[in-house]
C-alpha cells in the first residue's frame, strides 16, 4: 500500500523529515502562508488553512491520506488539536514532533511567564530596551507597557501599533557570536523569547547568558496527548515501521 503522508509543517524539523524521506511515499507538505517567499522544498506543498476540524477531516478524507506528522512549532496550539481531532474522526495515524523546551543551565537570569500577558507584566515598571523574538504576529500585547523600547527582528512586516518599536528587517540563522553583537550594539536591557526549544534559535539565549541579561521566558501551552517523537529521525524511525 502506497503511504500518503500529510505533514503539517512550517519548521526545521519538517524540511528535515521532508529531505529524509526514503522511497515509497507520497508526501504533501501544508504551510500556513504567514511567511510570504517560503523556502522550497522537494514535496508537493500546498499552503493555508483547512479551516479548522471539519475542513482537515475533509482534505485528509478527499486526499486519502494515511498517515498525518504533525510537525508544527511547539507554539503552534491550534493545528496540533485540529490534527487530533481530524486524525480521531478519520482513524489516521498521527504522530507528533515535539521538540524538547530549553531548561535554565547555571548562568540563566530567567523570569518565566506563563504567557504573553505575563511576560509583558515581567518586564516591570521600569522602562528599558526590550529585544521582543516572540514572533511577529504577537507583537501587539506589548502595547499594555508603552514605557518600554522595544527591538523586533523580522523579514515579514510587523505590528507598528506598539509604540516605541524599531523593527529591524534580517533572516536568520543568527549564530551566538552574532546574538551577542546585536544586544550589545541595541543596548539591549532584556530579551523576551519563547521556550521554542531547539538549536537553532538558542544562540539568543546563550548569547544574553554571556552577557548576564535577564530573559523573560514564555512557557508552552499544552498540547494534545498523541504518540510522538523529538525529532525528524524519529519520525522516520516510526514511518519505517507502518
Ligand atoms: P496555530 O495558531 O496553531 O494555527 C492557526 C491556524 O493556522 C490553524 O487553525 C490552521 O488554520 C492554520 N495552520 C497552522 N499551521 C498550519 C499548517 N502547517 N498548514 C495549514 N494550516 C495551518 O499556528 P501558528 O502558531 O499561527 O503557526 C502557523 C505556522 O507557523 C505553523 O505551520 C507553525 O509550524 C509555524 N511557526 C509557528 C511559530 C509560532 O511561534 N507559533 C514559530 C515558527 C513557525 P485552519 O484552522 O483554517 O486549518
Amino acid at each position: 500500500m502506497v503511504k500518503r503522508l500529510l505533514i503539517l509543517g512550517g519548521t526545521g524539523e519538517a524540511s528535515a523529515l521532508v529531505r529524509g524521506l526514503p522511497p515509497g511515499f507520497e508526501p504533501t507538505l501544508s504551510l500556513a502562508g504567514r511567511t510570504m517567499a517560503p523556502k522550497a522544498e522537494p514535496v508537493p506543498t500546498r499552503i493555508g488553512g483547512f479551516g479548522g476540524v471539519d475542513g482537515l477531516t475533509d482534505w485528509i478524507e478527499r486526499n486519502r491520506i494515511t498517515h498525518v506528522i504533525d510537525a508544527t512549532h511547539p507554539f503552534a496550539a491550534r493545528i496540533a488539536a485540529n490534527a487530533a481531532g481530524a486524525c480521531a474522526r478519520t482513524g489516521t495515524a498521527l504522530l507528533a514532533i515535539r521538540r524538547p523546551a530549553w531548561g535554565p543551565v547555571p548562568g540563566d537570569r530567567w523570569r518565566e511567564a506563563a504567557d504573553m500577558a505575563a511576560a509583558v507584566n515581567a518586564l516591570g515598571a521600569v522602562p528599558c530596551r526590550v529585544f521582543l523574538t516572540v514572533g511577529r504576529q504577537e507583537v501587539g500585547v506589548f502595547a499594555a507597557a508603552p514605557q518600554h523600547d522595544y527591538f523586533v527582528r523580522s523579514i515579514e512586516p510587523v505590528d507598528l501599533a506598539v509604540p516605541r518599536l524599531t523593527a529591524i528587517s534580517a533572516r536568520g540563522p543568527f549564530a551566538e557570536a552574532d546574538e551577542v553583537a546585536f544586544l550589545r550594539d541595541q543596548g539591549i536591557d532584556v530579551l523576551v523569547s519563547k521556550n521554542s526549544g531547539g538549536a537553532a534559535t538558542y544562540g539568543k539565549i546563550s548569547a544574553a547568558r554571556g552577557l548576564g541579561l535577564p530573559v523573560v521566558m514564555v512557557a508552552r501551552q499544552p498540547k494534545p496527548d498523541v504518540p510522538s517523537v523529538a525529532d525528524a529521525a524519529g519520525a522516520l524511525a516510526w514511518l519505517a515501521t507502518r
